[in-house]
């Protein structure tokens, strides 16, 4: 076996094993006894439905990860990688279209097979616990769109960098760099104003004493807002969230419709201060630079491999090519990925606790977060007492009981 292998596919045991053992820790620290914060909002019933339903993720969350791991190896020993290539060249449309043609098979191959098991994930678990309110035709036509954008906007991204690996000579990955980087960016303007409408309705907030009462917390703290925005988050799922997106006049704020229904006006001020919080705080910007600089480095380290032929060797396919290094190369690079992912959301439990102070002693709504935070925890059947490991590997935000104590010491 070449030396490449073995480090690759150490790499998926290593972090496959890890994972499950994070998800054992996880299911063995909950406790049966409810937390005094969540007494009266959690009814026993409802409690022990919660920590199914955690259960039922985690078995799932495994099945998906042995199919996954079990037909990539499948496919790499029984020579897949050369057999496609060996077709694709046969094909003989020239670097660039076949490497476009060999990354779309497999890319899309990958997506037909997750395809079934998210099926299940929505029409079988989320229906199970009650948040289910996609329909089949929601459903279809998501996973038609989600191609299409990817095809339309991923599409011509690769063949950009596919270019300069062949023709810019020593300096392609910092060309590569720039054009992800102008990526990036446009993405910001994109998103919010023409991706996400073709996936759900954003109607302005209508007047009335919310609206109102978040203009002038906006206004208190010096935030530009001209409108907010609610989204029919009701078509997909129960589960209430809001977010903040974009950037100068391109930003939103948005409130799911669920989250607009459950929620009294201060709770929703309260969360929204959290949201702004986010943006004064200037945590958009340093996620994005952090991503520029991680591109960045991405690239350079792939400039040093692109065409190193022990990448193919481990790979079994007999010819250098620029779009199988780049597919190789992400596979060899998904461990320092992996590291450089538990960085960032480390960072990211750092800015929750931020958001959260900021909203504090902005809106003075500390004990309104605190109740928001709480029937939201209820309302999505989220895990209250997740193992420190599991945090540590999977958790972007702060797990609520830590949230809850930092919230009521700001007050
Ligand atoms: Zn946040």
């Amino acid at each position: 076996m070449h030396p490449i292998t073995v480090i690759i596919l150490a790499a998926l045991l290593i972090d496959a094993v890890v994972s499950v053992a994070a998800d054992i820790l996880n299911l063995k620290s909950v406790r049966t006894r409810l937390p005094a914060a969540f007494e009266g909002l959690y009814d026993p019933q409802r409690y022990a439905t919660a920590q199914r339903y955690l259960r039922v993720n985690t078995r799932f969350g495994w099945m998906t990860a042995a199919v996954n791991l079990a037909i990539l190896l499948l496919f790499w020993f029984s020579g897949g990688f050369q057999w496609l290539d060996a077709w694709v060249r046969g094909l003989g449309y020239g670097d660039i279209t076949d490497g476009l043609i060999y990354i779309g098979i497999l890319v899309a191959c990958k997506a037909l097979i997750e395809l079934p098991f998210g099926i299940y994930a929505t029409f079988g678990i989320e229906a199970r616990f009650g948040f289910n309110q996609t329909t089949w035709k929601t459903y279809l036509s998501d996973r038609i769109k989600g191609a299409l954008l990817a095809i339309l906007l991923g599409g011509p991204l690769l063949a950009l960098i596919l270019a300069f690996f062949l023709h810019a000579g020593p300096l392609a990955w910092f060309y590569c760099w720039a054009a992800t980087v102008g990526f990036m960016l446009l993405m910001q303007y994109i998103a919010p104003t023409w991706i996400m409408p073709l996936f759900n309705r954003f109607e302005p907030l209508e007047e009335g004493a919310l609206n109102d009462a978040i203009m002038a917390y906006a206004r208190s703290i010096d935030f530009a807002l001209d409108r907010i925005f609610v989204m029919d988050g009701s078509k997909r799922s129960s589960k209430s969230n809001a977010f903040f997106t974009g950037f100068g006049r391109h930003r939103r704020i948005v409130l799911f419709d669920t989250l607009v229904e459950k929620h009294t006006t201060e709770e929703l001020v309260a969360v929204l201060a959290h949201e702004m919080g986010h943006y004064k705080k200037k945590h958009i910007i340093k996620n994005l630079l952090v991503g520029i600089v991680q591109a960045g480095v991405m690239f350079f380290i792939l400039s040093l491999f692109i065409s190193y032929p022990g990448l193919f060797a481990a790979f079994y396919v007999q010819e250098v090519s620029v779009y199988a290094g780049l597919l190789f190369f992400g596979l060899l690079y998904a461990p320092l990925d992996g590291l450089t992912g538990l960085a960032l959301q480390a960072l990211s439990r750092k800015h929750e606790y931020e958001a959260d102070r900021f909203a504090v002693h902005t809106s003075q709504k500390g004990a309104a977060l605190i109740t928001a935070l709480k029937k939201l925890t209820v309302d999505n059947l989220s895990n209250l007492q997740p193992h420190p490991f599991y945090v540590f590997l999977n958790y972007s935000h702060p797990p609520i009981l830590n949230r809850i104590q930092a919230i009521e010491k700001a007050i």
